[in-house]
This record gives C-alpha cells, structure tokens and sequence, in this order.
C-alpha cells in the first residue's frame, strides 16, 4: 500500500458540484484533493453534454456543459487543488473522530478529516456489447478504457463503435498498433466530421480497415484473443484477426462501490439534512445529485448552495478550535486576498 496522502478534505467526484466545493472549501482555508473515475473533469457536464447549453446557472444566460466546466475551474484555481483522474474510490473507512482512510483502486490512500461525497449518479460504466463470453476476456484482451496508450502499442486491434470515442482512439492508437480495424454496425458515425475524415483517409491510403457490421463470436482461449467472427450489414458472416479490443458503446451510471461506504443510502441516493448536507456518518458530507432531502432537484444551482452550506460545518472538523466568520466576497479584503484579486 502506497504512502498516505494527507488532506483536510477529500471530494470524491469532479462534478460541477464537486468542483464548486474546492471553492467554498478554499474560501475557509481548507485544502482539497479531488478523485474521480473519469480522465476528464465536468461530470455529467463535460462527458454526457459538453455541447448543450445550459440556461439556468444564475448569473449566466447560457453557458455549454464544458463552458461551465472550464469557467469553474478558472474560479477554483486561487485554491489550487490536486486532481486525481481515471481513479475510482473504492473504499471510504473511518479511522478517528473524525478521521478517514480512503482508498483508489489504483491503491492510492488518502487521509482526510473530512469526505464530501459529489459523486453524482454513481459511477459511470461502460456498456458490454452483447457478444457471448465476452467477460472472459475482459482485462486481458478486451478493454472499455484506454488508460496507457503504450499497453496497445504493436497490438492487432479492433476498435467497435462509430462516436467519438471510438474515432478518437482510432486516431490516437493508429501510430502505435500493428493494425487498427475499426467496426461500426452502419457506414455512419457520430463522432466529429473532422475525425470521421482523417479515419476514412487512413482507409484510403490502406493504412487500416474499415468493416461495417458487428461481432457475433470472439475466438481464443485462456483470456488471450485470436480473432471474431463479424455478421455484415449484409448478413453475411467474415472472419478478422485481432488480439485486442476496445469497444465504445457509450456509458451507464451504477452506484458503485458508494454502497459499501458506511452512508445510509435511500433508493441508491444518500439522505442529508438540508442544513450541513452531511450524511448519518459524521465528517462524510453528500452534495449535488447523489443526495436526497425534501424537495430535492437534481439542479447544478442546488449542488453549489449545497456546497457552501456543507464548507461551514466541515471548517468546524478541519478547524475545532476556529470560529467561522461569515463574509462576502464583495468587501472581505481577507476573502479577497484568498482570492489573489487584493
Ligand atoms: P456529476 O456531474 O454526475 O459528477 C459526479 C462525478 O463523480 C462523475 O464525474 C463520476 O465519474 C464521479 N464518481 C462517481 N463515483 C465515483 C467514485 N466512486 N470514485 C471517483 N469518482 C466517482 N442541470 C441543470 O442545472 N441545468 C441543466 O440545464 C441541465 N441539463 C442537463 C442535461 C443533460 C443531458 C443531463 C444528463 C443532465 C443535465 N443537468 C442539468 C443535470 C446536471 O448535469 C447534474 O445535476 C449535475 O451534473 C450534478 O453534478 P454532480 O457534481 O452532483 O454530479
């Protein structure tokens, strides 16, 4: 187990609402690392809707999902938090009052005084092509992720899906692999025109292959991929060599290992009281979506009144000995200089 990281908070999700938290915690001088399975920051903002606009942040009459996402960072920035990405928390266990020991399942250990819980709805997951044994390959020969792009490099690979994941990664891992097919089930993709056209310009040049249908069988054995057999659009059957694939069929969100945290859950969300946001385990905090209290709404606007509240009970775990003092950012030189506008 590696060396323990010590921080005043922990905020498991970098959601817009584990994002605005770093602020208000920042504002009472409390330091934050942020985890979140993801490799990008935003939430459900930047990974299912970086694009749409957004109408109703106060203040701002629109603003697309990854608009907001850079708008809080620039906000958060004075504060200078420290970014754990494309690491799922794993574990959350109590070890002083109040005290935590938090685990990745990357194995990275943390200890915080306090946990914030933004961890929206759940963890996001990829979806399973519906390929028969496809779990027996999973970790060895089939992957959802790219987590190292040298783990593919001189690698035999199919690639399924026609988003932007899929082309992204076609793009990406065409210099490093031996062969890159890439499958979708229609000679049409989703992903960025600008994309889709370099992809078809590999094809052209006969730098990879483009085949239109879906994998049906995977052939191999002991986790160790050989080949799959692809039914055309056509209905007809081919067989390809490969010995690794990646498929992009897009995301689900699961609770994931929140169940096991200790928290009282309630229909997969975490009850609070609307006055700390702080769940039945004193010290662990749960804002934006993955909470639940009377009159709830899954809003961003809800997550940041959330987040503000929640900061002042935390000061008193982090700081027992401090009085908190409230302020506004508009005549507070204190708050200012926090700020590094004064
Ligand atoms: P999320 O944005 O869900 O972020 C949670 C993060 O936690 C995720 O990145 C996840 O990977 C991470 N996570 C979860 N479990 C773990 C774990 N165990 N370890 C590490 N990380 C973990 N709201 C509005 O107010 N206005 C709108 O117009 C609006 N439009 C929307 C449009 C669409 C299409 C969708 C899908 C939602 C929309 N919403 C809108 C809702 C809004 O996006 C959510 O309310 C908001 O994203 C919630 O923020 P959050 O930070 O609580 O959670």
């Amino acid at each position: 187990m590696s060396e323990a990281i010590k921080t005043d908070v922990l905020i498991i999700g970098a959601g817009p609402c584990g994002l605005f938290a770093v602020f208000e915690l920042g504002l009472l001088d409390m330091k934050t690392h942020v985890v979140d399975i993801l490799d990008k920051i935003g939430g459900q903002c930047a990974e299912l809707y970086p694009e749409k606009p957004i109408y109703d942040i106060p203040g701002i009459p629109m603003v697309t999902g990854q608009g907001l996402t850079e708008a809080l960072m620039e906000q958060i920035k004075p504060f200078n938090p420290t970014f754990h990405l494309n690491e799922m928390i794993q574990s959350v266990e109590k070890i002083g009052d109040p005290l935590f020991r938090v685990t990745t399942d990357a194995g990275k250990v943390f200890e915080t005084k306090v946990v914030v819980i933004a961890a929206g709805g759940g963890s996001f997951q990829p979806k399973r092509p519906p390929v028969p044994g496809i779990e027996a390959y999973e970790g060895t020969s089939v992957f959802y992720a790219v987590r190292k792009m040298e783990q593919f490099r001189d690698k035999e690979l199919l690639i399924v899906g026609g988003g932007d994941s899929a082309l992204d990664w076609t793009l990406n891992l065409h210099p490093l692999a031996r062969r890159i097919t890439l499958l979708h089930r229609r000679d049409d993709f989703r992903a960025a025109p600008h994309s889709v056209e370099q992809m078809r310009k590999l094809v052209a040049d006969g730098k990879m292959d483009l085949k239109i249908g879906q994998v049906t069988a995977l052939e191999g054995e002991n986790g160790v991929l050989k080949g799959a057999q692809i039914k055309g659009a056509d209905n007809a059957m081919s067989a390809i060599s490969c010995d690794t694939i990646l498929p992009f069929f897009g995301l689900t969100m699961k609770i994931g290992p929140v169940a096991e945290w200790g928290v009282t859950l309630e229909n997969n969300l975490i009850p609070v009281g609307t006055e700390t946001f702080e769940t039945n385990v004193p010290g662990i905090f749960a804002i934006g979506d993955i909470n639940t209290y009377p009159g709830k709404l899954k809003l961003i606007l809800s997550g940041f009144h959330e987040g503000a509240l929640m900061a002042q009970k935390a000061s008193r775990y982090v700081f027992p000995e401090k009085r908190v003092v409230f302020q506004y950012t508009t005549s507070s030189s204190s708050l200012q200089k926090k700020l590094g506008v004064n």
